[in-house]
């Protein structure tokens, strides 16, 4: 952020409904410090009524806004009143990235995808042709899905609570991911470990304030040679990571998706890479108070 906000600032923000607890705006704004961009990431609270995001998308443009984040509960009713929505969004139906083009149209994309899959970039090797465990079916397993297939994984077992809500899943996924296989099996019938290579958890299970919580039973087969992926945040350790790690497997906790899909934003924003470090630092800061 810069030391004085004036007309040539460029301003970018976060659409959500509440956005008071939000990490975007402190990640954000130490990036563009850092790179010593005269930018501002702002807070802009938007009731969860459609005439509301409406008035909000449009705002955008009339305010001189270069974009925004969106978050719950707006990821799917934005989409409307965009101009343009990039083939990830669309594929995994959700858009959480606005960029105001010079002509005032508003073009929405999705960074969750690029966000799932950095971390697990020096791991490309072991994806590639990799067996997965996906627990869950919401929003953020449809990233971590779509991912999957980018990074060239073989297949991928969707576990859920809800069997008809991840055989929805994969109806509507089915095309985007090519040669993917998809399978569903209930939560409760969690396979044996010996045969994947990955285990992501997309279930809210284990988030504050249940952190004793897992969704996978005690007794799962951890080995070292596994990778443990946890899209919940908070906690940073989950009780699924704790297991995992306890026996050894690789451990990659949720605040860093949530990092790199800042990272990606800003990319398309600015034009310009952002120092991940001074973004990390602000994100673990933020989540440590
Ligand atoms: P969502 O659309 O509401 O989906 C929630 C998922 O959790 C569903 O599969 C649901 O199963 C399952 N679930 C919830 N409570 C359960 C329980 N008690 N037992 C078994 N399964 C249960 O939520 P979402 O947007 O996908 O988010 C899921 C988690 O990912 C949240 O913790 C969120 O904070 C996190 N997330 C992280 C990032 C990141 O950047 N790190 C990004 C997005 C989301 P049913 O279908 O049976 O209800």
């Amino acid at each position: 952020m810069p030391d004085a906000v004036t007309a040539s600032t460029r301003k970018v923000g976060l659409i959500g409904w509440p956005v008071e607890h939000s990490f975007s705006p402190a990640m954000h704004n130490a990036a563009f410090s850092k790179a010593g961009l005269d930018w501002v990431y702002l807070p802009l609270p938007v009731q969860p009524e459609p005439a509301a995001v409406e008035k909000a998308v449009s705002g955008l443009s009339a305010l001189g806004f270069a974009g925004a984040n969106v978050t719950i509960p707006h990821k799917l009713s934005v989409m409307p009143f965009l101009s343009e929505i990039s083939h990830t969004a669309q594929t995994v139906g959700a858009v959480n990235t606005i960029t105001v083009c010079p002509n005032g149209d508003a073009v929405g994309d999705n960074t969750d995808v690029y966000g799932f899959l950095a971390p697990l970039k020096e791991y490309e090797t072991t994806l590639e042709g990799a067996d997965a465990l996906l627990l869950g079916a919401g929003g953020a397993a449809r990233s971590a899905v779509y991912g999957l297939a980018l990074a060239g994984a073989s297949r991928v077992v969707i576990l859920n609570r809800t069997v008809s809500r991840a055989e929805k899943l994969v109806r509507e996924m089915r095309e985007a991911v090519g040669g993917l296989r998809l399978e569903v099996i209930p939560l409760k019938d969690t396979p044996a470990a010996e045969d994947c290579q990955l285990v992501v958890n997309t279930t809210s299970v284990g988030m504050h304030p249940l952190t004793e919580d897992s969704p996978l039973p005690s007794d799962f087969g951890w080995r070292p040679s596994l990778l443990a992926y946890d899209l919940v945040y908070n906690p940073r350790e989950t009780r699924f990571l704790a297991q995992a790690r306890s026996a050894g497997a690789v451990c990659i906790n949720g605040l860093e998706m949530l990092l790199f899909q800042g990272v990606k934003s800003y990319e398309i924003w600015t034009g310009t890479r952002p120092n991940i470090e001074t973004m990390r630092n602000e994100l673990y800061q933020h989540f440590a108070r």
